[in-house]
Order: structure tokens, then C-alpha cells, then sequence
């Protein structure tokens, strides 16, 4: 087996190159020379006040460089990735903070054992070198219901920490007031993860194998498994299995929490989710936490705190009062702190009503007109006539695209013989045609339902009950043409029913001129045109629709829509012809 495929340049230049990346993009971040030691930039703002350094192994990003900026950090310490960092790389970091003129320097560390030791040395180093610095540890895993000695693991809670103590620095508070805020909130703090994939160092082999319907709970974030092993659920579910299990009671490392209690919710990428997915699980998470009472003050959601491309997410609950969610919220110009609006998630009313009811004029009763009983018998004339065509025209769809054409129109046809049912047509064309084209963007499908829906859309305008002349329906037809033209993007002569539409839409332009008595004439050269124009798309090459992906030389046969739009103005002539 290979090891897995990364986008890097080598595994030895990896992690360097990622710090660099980071800092040449942020413009606010500078990196320690000799050292993996990303510093904020204007390190004069620390003067007086507590600086913040934290780290650890790589892998994990955008933690913990993405947080560094005014109001979280000042300093984050890398190490090779899953590895922690050498202590003589933290104790430069804790120095150059002292070296700025910071008053205290504060240690965040995960809680495992190298990180402990190498924070813990470089600590005592800077003491020597007259530094106050002081240091937590977050460990608010809940996976293990009974922790072994090492205790438990510290995972994304860590960047709540971040922010509270940033938050408190900021304000200019001592490092034994921030000290003391923080283990307060720890307390209040849990995370567990699940993973439907283990994630694999660079140049290694994936750090476990998981079946692919299986997944896992409880993960830490170096790629070492978790606690349980189940077939992969729906996302409520997860959610749900997590939550309880985080808050169980009869495990040492739960996080009480009860109805009323408010808490703010992490929903965190562990590396190779979906936004959807990520998206999915927040929507969960908030359900699942109110279906129990509880209050989510505030919900972050994104890859905070990765392990690598590992596919699956944590959860962090924090309980939080006024003064824990007056510092969550406080300004921050750390570039992977995520840009929350202060309201509390719970009981906001998100929906908004739309403020005009969209009607469905098919369901609007309008008043008869003398044209009335005209437009009826036309409009019956068209539907049969394109019933009668369904078979020849999914034929010669079939030859050019999906074979469904004929029967897009006869869903059409149908849909208005329906309607007409028990609908009178409105004397005012103008609104029968908006009723045609609200009946067929629902019920025809296909390329032409939405290109006659704006069609019949378009030319509504044209023809009203006062202005319905020949001159109007001319002008009506060469608006619905335009507007097929313009969202379709096809022209004459791409093989598509404009081949025949287009000529007819011309030719109707002479009714303009037309003296009383020859509309009928102008009418019946308008059918020819069409006839033609769609015999005519046998020898054109398709630049439109589902033909423009066959061979020229495979198309024989005329474009089954422009073949409709054809046998639909001869309908329309024919019955005309039979009510004068
Ligand atoms: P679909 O291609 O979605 O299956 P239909 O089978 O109902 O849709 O309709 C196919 C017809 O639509 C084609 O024969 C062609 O005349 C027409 N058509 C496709 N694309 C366009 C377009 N961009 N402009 C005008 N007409 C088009
Ligand atoms: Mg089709």
C-alpha cells in the first residue's frame, strides 16, 4: 500500500512551507528566523499587557497560527506534524514576548504528555530568565468514561481558551486573573469527535483502518482511534449518540449539563468533511441541544482544530454566562476566528415571510371577453394537434436528445385542456397568456417548457384587453422570440425551434402594415415560414440543447422542437380559417 496522495512539495519541507504560506498571505503574522515560531507582527501592542503562546504538533490548522492577532494570541509554536514542539523554540517564542515589553507570559497546552514536558521545561526556563509566565493545560475530551492517568485529551475546546484569555489580555487583566477566569471556564468545557476516515501523516501509511460503512467515536486528533465503533448513521443520529454521550452522567469525563443551562456550540471540520456535511451536523447539533432544554448561546462552525484529512467532526459544548459570552464575543483580528453575529441562536426567529404572496394566475378567476370564445377553440386546436404529434415527435427526439420532446408538449397539452376544464379564458389575451405560461413552467419539464414559459412570459406584455390588434400580436410574438433567444443562447441556425420560430416571428411583423382582410394572408405565409424553416434544420449542425452533443452526420432528421413550433402555428391558422 502507497502512502496516501498530498498536494506538497516533500514530507521534510512540508510543515516550514505551510508556516510560510500562512505568514506571507496574512500580512499581520512574522515568523521567528531559526525558529517554527509564528509571532503577530506588531508585537508593540503587548506592552503592559499578558502575551499568549500556544502549540503544538502541526496538523492541526489552521490551529494554532490562524489564531494569532489582537484578542487571542500573540505567539504559536509548531512542531514537525503530530509532534510537539522543542522547548528551545518555545522558550525563544516566550522571550520575544518578554522582549516586547509583555507584562506575563500564559501557556496554553493541550493536554498530552510531550507538550506538557516541552512546555513545561521551556516555563521553567523562562522563570530563570525572570519571565512570569504561567500555563493551562485544556483537557476536556469526553471520550473515556474512565480517563487513564495521562487524563484527558485536549482538543478543540483549546480555542475557546484561546479567545477567553485573549479577550481577558486585551482588557489589560494580570496573568493570575487570566489564570484563574480560564480553569474556571474549563470546567464547563467538553469535545468528542467521530470520523468516518482515518487521516495518514505525510509519507505514511492512514493511522487506522476503518471499513467503509464503519465509523468512530471519539477520536483524538493525532489520527489514534477512538472508543467506539459503529455503522455509519444519519447526521441526527451521530449528533445525537454524541451529545448524550458527552453529557452521559456515569462517565468521569462528562459535561453536566442540564435544561436552562446556556452553552456555545464548536461544530469543528477534523479535515475532509463537506461545508454541506459541516452544515448538516450544526443544524443537528443546534436541534438536538434545544430538544433538551438547552440554550445555544452562540455556534461556530468550520475547521478550527483538523487533523489533517481526517473525514469527521467534533463537537465542543461550553457553558457560558454573561461574562464567558462577553469575552466570546469581543473583537478580534485573529484571521481564522470566525466573523459571529451577537445574538443568541436560540429563540431568534429566522424565517422571514415573504412580504407579497407570489398568486398563481392559473388559480386567479378573470373576467370573459368577446375574444374569448375565439382563443378557447385555438388554444383546443393546439392541444390536440400536439397529442396527435406526441409519437413523431419523441421519434425525432429520440434521433437528436432524450426522446421525451413529444411528450413534454403533451404534458402541456393536457395541462391546458385541464385548466380549460373548469376555467373560463380570460378576454384579455394578455393574462391568458401569463395563465399558459405559469401551466407550463410547472407542468411541461424539459428545455421547452422553460424556453414557451418565456416565451408566453414575454409577450404577455404586448397584448392586453385595449390593445390586441394583429399590430399587437406581432409585436407580442417578436418579444416572446427575443426572450428565447436571450436566455436560451441560441440563434437561427443552431438546430432548435427558433429555426423555425424566428422566420414565422418575422413574417408576422407585416400584420403591422397589413390592410384590413390580409392578417389571414400575413398569417398563413408566417406558417409556411415555419414549415420550412423546421424542414430546413435537417441540414443544420445542432449548437443548442441535448443535439449539440451528436455528430452532425448522425442528424437526418428535423429538430423535433422546431417540428412543433410548426404544427402549433398551423393549428392556430386552422382554426382560425374555420371561424371566419
Ligand atoms: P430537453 O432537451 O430538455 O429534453 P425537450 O425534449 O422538451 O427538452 O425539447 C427539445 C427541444 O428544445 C429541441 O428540439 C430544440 O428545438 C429546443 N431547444 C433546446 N435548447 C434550445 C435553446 N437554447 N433555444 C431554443 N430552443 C432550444
Ligand atoms: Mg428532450
Amino acid at each position: 500500500m502507497e502512502p496516501k496522495k498530498k498536494l506538497i512539495n516533500s514530507v521534510d519541507s512540508c510543515v516550514d512551507e505551510a508556516l510560510c504560506g500562512l505568514v506571507r498571505a496574512s500580512g499581520s503574522l512574522s515568523l521567528l528566523k531559526g525558529h517554527r515560531v509564528l509571532l503577530r507582527s506588531d508585537l508593540d501592542q503587548l506592552r503592559g499587557k499578558v502575551g499568549l503562546v500556544s502549540g503544538g504538533g502541526s496538523g492541526h490548522e489552521p490551529a494554532h497560527g490562524g489564531f494569532i492577532g489582537a484578542g487571542m494570541l500573540s505567539a504559536a509554536v509548531a512542531g514537525g506534524v503530530f509532534a510537539s514542539p522543542p522547548p528551545a523554540s518555545i522558550l525563544a517564542a516566550i522571550l520575544c514576548l518578554h522582549d516586547a515589553g509583555a507584562s506575563g507570559v500564559l501557556l496554553i497546552v493541550k493536554n498530552y504528555t510531550g507538550d506538557r514536558l516541552n512546555f513545561g521545561l521551556a516555563a521553567e526556563q523562562a522563570r530563570n530568565h525572570g519571565v512570569a509566565v504561567d500555563m493551562v493545560i485544556v483537557a476536556e475530551d469526553c471520550a473515556f468514561d474512565r480517563p487513564s492517568k495521562a487524563g484527558r485529551r485536549g482538543l478543540c475546546g483549546t480555542v475557546f481558551i484561546h479567545k477567553l484569555a485573549g479577550a481577558l489580555a486585551e482588557e489589560g487583566c494580570s496573568l493570575d486573573q487570566i489564570v484563574s477566569k480560564v480553569t474556571e471556564v474549563l470546567k464547563g468545557i467538553g469535545t468528542l469527535g467521530v470520523s468516518l476516515s482515518p487521516c495518514s501523516v505525510p509519507g505514511c501509511l492512514p493511522s487506522f483502518d476503518l471499513p467503509p460503512g464503519d465509523m468512530e467515536l471519539g477520536l483524538g486528533i493525532h489520527g489514534e482511534p477512538g472508543i467506539k465503533r459503529s455503522k455509519v448513521a444519519s447526521a441526527d443520529e451521530v449528533v445525537k449518540m454524541m451529545i448524550d454521550h458527552m453529557t452521559n452522567p456515569d462517565s468521569q469525563s462528562h459535561l453536566p449539563l442540564k435544561p436552562g443551562d446556556s452553552v456555545v456550540v464548536c461544530v469543528n471540520n477534523l479535515g475532509a468533511l463537506s461545508c454541506l456535511e459541516i452544515a448538516v451536523v450544526t443544524r443537528a447539533a443546534i436541534v438536538c441541544l434545544e430538544g433538551g432544554g438547552v440554550v445555544v448561546s452562540r455556534v461556530m462552525a468550520g475547521s478550527f482544530m483538523t487533523s489533517l484529512e481526517m473525514a469527521g467532526v467534533s463537537l465542543t459544548l461550553m457553558k457560558a454566562d454573561q461574562e464567558t459570552l462577553r469575552l466570546f464575543d469581543a473583537e478580534t483580528s485573529a484571521p481564522s476566528w470566525p466573523n459571529l453575529s451577537r445574538t443568541c441562536v436560540s429563540g431568534r426567529s429566522y424565517l422571514t415571510e415573504p412580504q407579497t404572496a407570489s398568486t398563481r394566475p392559473q388559480d386567479a378567476t378573470h373576467s370573459e371577453g368577446p375574444l374569448s370564445p375565439v382563443l378557447r377553440s385555438v388554444l383546443l386546436r393546439v392541444c390536440s394537434t400536439l397529442l396527435q404529434q406526441q409519437d413523431e415527435l419523441n421519434a425525432l427526439d429520440r434521433a437528436a436528445g432524450d426522446g421525451d420532446c413529444g411528450n413534454t408538449h403533451a404534458q402541456a397539452a393536457k395541462a391546458v385542456q385541464d385548466w380549460l376544464k373548469d376555467h373560463g379564458v380570460p378576454g384579455c389575451p394578455g393574462q391568458l397568456l401569463s395563465v399558459l405560461a405559469a401551466l407550463l413552467q410547472e407542468k411541461m419539464g424539459g428545455s421547452s417548457g422553460a424556453l414557451y414559459s418565456l416565451f408566453l412570459t414575454a409577450a404577455a406584455g404586448h397584448v392586453t384587453e385595449g390593445r390586441s390588434n394583429a399590430a399587437a400580436w406581432a409585436a407580442a410574438v417578436h418579444a416572446g422570440t427575443q426572450a428565447m433567444r436571450r436566455y436560451g443562447g441560441a440563434e437561427p441556425g443552431d438546430r432548435t425551434m427558433l429555426d423555425a420560430l424566428c422566420p414565422a416571428a418575422e413574417e408576422l411583423m407585416k400584420l403591422t402594415a397589413a390592410p384590413p382582410g390580409g392578417h389571414m394572408d400575413v398569417l398563413q405565409a408566417a406558417v409556411q415560414k415555419a414549415s420550412s424553416g423546421a424542414e430546413s434544420t435537417r441540414d443544420l449542425t445542432a449548437r443548442a440543447g441535448r443535439a449539440s452533443y451528436i455528430a452532425a452526420e448522425r442528424l437526418t432528421l428535423p429538430d423535433p422542437g422546431a417540428v412543433a413550433v410548426a404544427a402549433i402555428l398551423r393549428a392556430v391558422l386552422e382554426s382560425l380559417q374555420g371561424q371566419e
